[in-house]
């Protein structure tokens, strides 16, 4: 039978080899490291002796690629949020709390109930948000929506911030197009917050490996594809360390590595090559500050910290888009962070036991140069595919983009197709 390789064990990837072993064909996955998860990782963390993610994920409810991907591993009931659709918001200058509440229903009646926006918001300040469903491919998010007003400081530049890891004057306008039309747009039930409700790899990771196991998946751990040789317009054969791995007669290969990864493979490939960071921090506090067990989140306007979540004892914080951040020492992140946490959530004390995680290369750089430069999931080469959040998904670098590529190269695998791009 017919195999596909598919490289590197991100959502992505495991995305296309759930796609494909649920059709019933032969694959083999391979991933560089130890584990599967990538950028979506959880580890057992000594200082705090607690499982801890690399980061803080977040998805919404209308992220209908990341919920099938959960039922289909069998975990929807492990991503926990708030009741309904609400996004808690503290700022920390003023001490104000609010929570924006998106209503039932794609007719947004919440805009005109002050007690479901942002405080100082006017149902008449959310006009100029409707340039972003129009914005050009060459606009950033500042370039379409003036950077002023309580409604622009209390939810669209944190959000912009979150969903696309860039600042507004960065961030490519049309990224925020889908991420408004596949949530807020269609109301509550597609704008519900969730998080894992223990780990990343206890929600999407482990589950999907159990799965792939139990379909007779060939899993390949700390295997990196060095190279790989094509000829007649096909990939041949790749290389791990110092064997050969050649492909036979309608096998495929689905490239589900970073787009900086993808690169050195394939150095004719135009990828959005810039990488921008995000650090978290995870401190462990003596007793949980919400309550036995508790799960929240908390939006921070004007302060070091982006946002908070809450997890029983467990307090981590994501500041994204932080290319200045990520150059200051552990230590000072940690102590600016406790500052905003203690404002926020009301505790007091020293710095509790902490870890900080900076990701250097936690998504590309979205700006509208970078955005130009996705490439589609097919490729000169006729069974060659790419996946992955950098590929041409029209979404924002997030779970959502990577799963959907994952099963659109899939798709594209079972179905070669002759006459690939010069
Ligand atoms: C700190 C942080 C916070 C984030 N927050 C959110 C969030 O709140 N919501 C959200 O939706 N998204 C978020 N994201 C983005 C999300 O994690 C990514 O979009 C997603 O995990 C990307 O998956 P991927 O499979 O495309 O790539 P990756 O996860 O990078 O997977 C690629 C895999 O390929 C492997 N690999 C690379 N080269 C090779 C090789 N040569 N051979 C074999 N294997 C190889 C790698 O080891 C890796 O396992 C966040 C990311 C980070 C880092």
């Amino acid at each position: 039978m017919a195999r596909t390789y598919v490289i590197g064990a991100g959502l992505a990837g495991l995305s296309a080899a759930l796609a494909l072993s649920r059709g019933g064909r032969a694959v083999t996955l391979i991933e560089a490291t130890r584990r599967a998860g990538g950028r979506c990782r959880s580890f057992h963390d000594p200082m705090l002796d607690a499982i801890i993610d690399n980061g803080n994920h977040l998805v919404m409810s209308g992220n209908k690629a990341a919920m099938r991907f959960l039922d289909e591993v069998g975990t929807r009931h492990r991503m926990v949020g708030p009741q309904g659709a609400a996004f808690p918001f503290v700022d920390l200058a003023s001490g104000e709390h609010w929570t924006v509440r998106p209503n039932w229903g794609p007719i947004p009646f919440w805009i005109f109930a002050p007690w479901r926006r942002v405080p100082g918001s006017s149902f008449l300040s959310f006009l100029p948000a409707l340039k972003l469903l129009m914005a050009g491919s060459r606009q950033t998010v500042a370039d379409v929506l003036p950077a002023k007003g309580a409604l622009y400081r209390g939810l669209w530049e944190p959000l912009v911030i979150a969903a696309i890891n860039a600042r507004p004057d960065q961030a490519a306008a049309v990224l925020m197009k889908p991420v408004l039309l596949e949530t807020f747009a269609r109301g509550s039930s597609a704008c519900r917050p969730l998080i894992a409700k223990v780990s990343l790899a206890e929600s999407f990771i482990d589950p999907a490996i159990d799965i792939l196991e139990a379909r007779g998946v060939d899993i390949r751990f700390g295997e990196r594809v060095q190279a790989l040789t094509s000829e007649n317009g096909k990939v041949n054969s790749f290389t791990i360390a110092d064997s050969t791995v050649v492909l036979g007669d309608g096998d495929n290969l689905i490239l589900a590595v970073p787009p900086w990864d993808a690169a050195s493979l394939l150095p004719e490939l135009q990828v959005p090559a810039a990488g921008e960071p995000i650090v978290n921090v995870h401190f462990r506090l003596v007793r949980p500050p919400r309550g036995e067990g508790a799960v929240a989140l908390l939006g921070v306007i004007g302060g070091f910290a982006h946002w908070i979540f809450v997890r029983d004892d467990i307090v981590s914080i994501t500041i994204s888009a932080a290319g200045d951040e990520a150059q200051l020492d552990a230590d000072e992140i940690a102590s600016r962070c406790w500052a905003d946490v203690q404002v926020a959530l009301g505790v007091d004390g020293a710095v509790p036991p902490f870890r900080v995680v900076k990701e250097k290369r936690a998504t590309f750089a979205q700006d509208p140069a970078a955005v130009a430069r996705r490439p589609d999931a097919t490729t000169r080469l006729d069974n060659l595919y790419l996946a992955g959040d950098w590929t041409n998904t029209g979404l924002p670098a997030t779970i959502e983009g990577a799963i959907r590529s994952g099963s659109k190269a899939a798709g594209l695998a079972a179905k070669p197709v002759k006459g690939r791009k010069a």
